[in-house]
């Protein structure tokens, strides 16, 4: 029985949650996902606020543009985030669109971004960017590879091509080895990953897939609930079982610290987490080749895996790591 209510982030990912909540069209919400990285990262950066759900937050007045007088046909390749946006913005402007999706789903590399703990949320963007092309009946044609032959039948007057970033594969030697696998092919459960693991880059996806891995073999939140409520384990057993998995994890960073690209109000959340799944960090690091055995690594900086005790300043040091599956370093921009 409240006289108002006020909501903040939901507000900025769907404007329009009110009407449609008050008409009975919960489906039709485009949630917030508590991503922070539109939000509460460009304050921190002083800039205004933008949304990852809502490409309108921030520029209202400038992309309002009325309905086209000259309807087209546009042609949208990758059903992705960025594919699925395009395609609504278009049909909003009254083109004819279509889009052309390789995979049998909507939702792209959102699916990924989801993988690691804490990010499932990004999985729900992809249901509610679905949803919206399924609101406006635009049509999608899954389990389609666009070539010439497809374009020239088609003849689109415009081709939007949103078919996903692609991972940036450094020149390291060794990584053809068996044991190297994709940060990628990790987060999709694709390939074994056995205990002893280094994530050669401490970016987001490095501390994510770290995350990702260090997760696994740790209790999940109802297991906790029900050994707790039935007083099975005291408390700190608990803990201990909720953050401490079945891998060791190495990740090494080139650069001087470790999440440089993570936006400030979720990187201190994933910094406490490297420290309370006990990850080791290695930065001021350049892995130098991969081995059958291991890593071989140049440092010049700061050795944080050894709780930084150890500085060597200006001095490069070759130091050989066991372990038992390393992850090629990608970027992505999502
Ligand atoms: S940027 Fe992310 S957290 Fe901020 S309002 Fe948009 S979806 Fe929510």
């Amino acid at each position: 029985m409240a006289d108002m209510v006020a909501m903040g982030r939901s507000l900025i990912a769907d404007p329009l949650l009110p009407e449609k909540a008050s008409q009975g069209r919960e489906k039709d919400i485009v949630h917030c996902i508590g991503c922070a990285q539109g939000c509460f990262d460009n304050l921190f950066k002083l800039k205004h606020v933008e949304c990852l759900c809502n490409p309108l937050a921030g520029y209202e007045n400038q992309a309002r543009a009325g309905r086209t007088s000259a309807p087209k046909k546009v042609m949208v390749i990758g059903g992705g985030a960025a594919g699925m946006t395009a395609a609504l913005a278009a049909h909003d402007k009254g083109h004819q669109v279509s889009i052309h999706e390789k995979t049998g789903r909507l939702g792209g590399q959102l699916f990924l971004a989801a993988a690691p703990p804490g990010r499932e949320e990004f999985a729900q963007f992809a249901r509610d960017l679905a949803r919206q092309v399924e609101l406006r009946h635009i049509p999608v044609i899954f389990n389609s590879m666009v070539d010439e032959a497809l374009i020239q039948a088609e003849k689109p007057d415009h081709i939007i091509l949103a078919a996903g970033s692609s991972p940036f594969i450094p020149e390291l030697p060794g990584l053809d080895l068996p044991h190297v696998a994709h940060a990628w092919d990790v987060l999709e459960n694709k390939v074994p990953t056995g205990t002893r693991v280094a994530v050669i880059g401490g970016g987001a996806v490095g501390v994510e897939t770290a995350l990702f891995l260090a997760e696994k073999g740790t209790l999940s939140t109802d297991m906790v609930k029900f050994l707790l409520v039935n007083r099975a384990e005291d408390p700190e057993t608990l803990y201990e079982m909720a953050t401490k998995g079945s891998k060791t994890i190495l990740l090494i960073e080139m650069m001087d610290k470790i999440g440089k690209d993570i936006g400030k109000s979720t990187k201190w959340g994933m910094m406490q987490d490297l420290g309370r799944f006990g990850i080791q960090t290695l930065t001021g690091s350049k892995v130098a080749r991969i081995t059958p055995e291991g890593l071989e690594v140049e440092q010049g900086g700061t050795n944080s895996a050894d709780q930084g005790r150890h500085r060597c300043p200006g001095r490069r040091v070759k130091t050989r790591y066991p372990i038992g599956i390393s992850l090629k370093r990608y970027r992505h921009s999502l």
